[in-house]
């Protein structure tokens, strides 16, 4: 079977005011809720008509399968994208969602860290590879491995940002002091526009003192760099990966899928204001309209229930 992107469908034009955004999605620990950060929030963003494609840059391959793309039907993917044997479009492959595409992850990616190294731009590859054929996305969502090595850099190096999930638990503060450096060492030295998108805190319990003191810790540390939105740790969140689906298809209405729908909304107001205040602060031509982000909030909210 052929890797084919899905046709674009009428409501997942890309927002033509804005270049795609492109985001990876790390920390250097496992098991900590990267890539069910990115299905889900994906999927939300999807569900509101942006299009949007997912990197799987790990070589477990869990976006993949999260997303639905079992193993056996994954012929190319992110190691021949990094390898610059084929290009973004011929990578990508459909997903059940409309507007929601994938690069998967394939046996082969787990060799890469080592042959990366020989290569010329070793750290570059993937930013050449998604570079102007992200124009067609409104956000692309890079699935890091969790370690920091050539793989990460190469997400590091492509994005405009870093969404930053972290699991409310002891040394958590530890861990992303180390990742913050490694922001600040990309951004010296390769990416000079990275910015930190957003920390998420992931698997919260609220019947755990410790959730809420790491919490406590992280806020006041960070201030407005951790999203209000918190993800609970959520059984349905856990069982969805093994039936090929996002949660949100699984069960929309459980509470992990509400607070991604609510990320999204919180992700895309973010955005909006930053969008608002480039305008205000370049006087670019923009069309007479809403920051494109904004307007199709309502959606968002409404799915989630929350009011601003
Ligand atoms: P990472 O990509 O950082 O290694 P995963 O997203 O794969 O982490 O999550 C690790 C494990 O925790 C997976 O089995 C996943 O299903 C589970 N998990 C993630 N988020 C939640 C949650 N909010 N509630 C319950 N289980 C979760
Ligand atoms: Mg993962």
């Amino acid at each position: 079977m052929s890797n084919t992107i899905a046709a674009p469908a009428a409501t997942h034009a890309p927002e033509s005011a804005l270049p795609g955004r492109v985001i990876a999605v790390a920390n250097q620990k496992g098991g900590v809720g990267k890539t069910t950060t990115t299905i889900n929030l994906a999927t939300a963003l999807a569900a509101v008509g942006k299009r949007v494609m997912v990197v799987d840059l790990d070589p477990q391959g869990n976006a993949s399968t999260g997303l639905g793309i079992e193993s056996a039907r994954r012929e190319v993917g992110t190691y021949n994208l990094l390898l610059g044997e084929i290009d973004l479009a011929a990578a990508a492959m459909a997903t059940a969602l409309p507007g929601l595409s994938v690069i998967p992850s394939t046996m082969d990616l787990s060799a890469a860290e080592l042959e990366l190294v020989d290569l010329d731009n070793r750290e570059r590859r993937l930013r050449d590879a998604i570079g102007a054929a992200a124009t067609g996305q409104d956000y692309v969502l890079i699935d890091c491995p969790p370690a920091l090595g050539l793989l990460t850099l190469n997400g590091l190096v492509a994005a405009d940002s870093v969404l930053v999930p972290l699991q409310c638990e002891f040394l958590a503060l530890e861990g992303l002091s180390q990742l913050v450096r490694t922001i600040d060492r990309v951004k010296n030295r390769f990416n000079r526009e990275l910015q930190i998108e957003g920390i998420v805190l992931t698997m919260y319990d609220a019947r755990n003192k410790l959730s809420s003191l790491v919490e406590e810790d992280v806020r006041s540390f960070f201030g407005n760099q951790v999203y209000e939105t918190v993800i609970p740790r959520n059984v349905r969140v856990s069982e969805a990966p093994s039936h090929g689906l996002p949660v949100l298809l699984y069960d929309l209405s459980c509470a992990g899928s509400q607070a991604y729908v609510h990320l999204a909304g919180e992700l895309l107001r973010r955005r909006g204001r930053e969008v608002s205040k480039i305008q205000s602060t370049e006087d670019k031509h923009w069309p007479e309209r809403d920051p494109p982000e904004t307007a199709s909030m309502p959606v968002v909210e409404d799915a989630g229930g929350e009011t601003e």
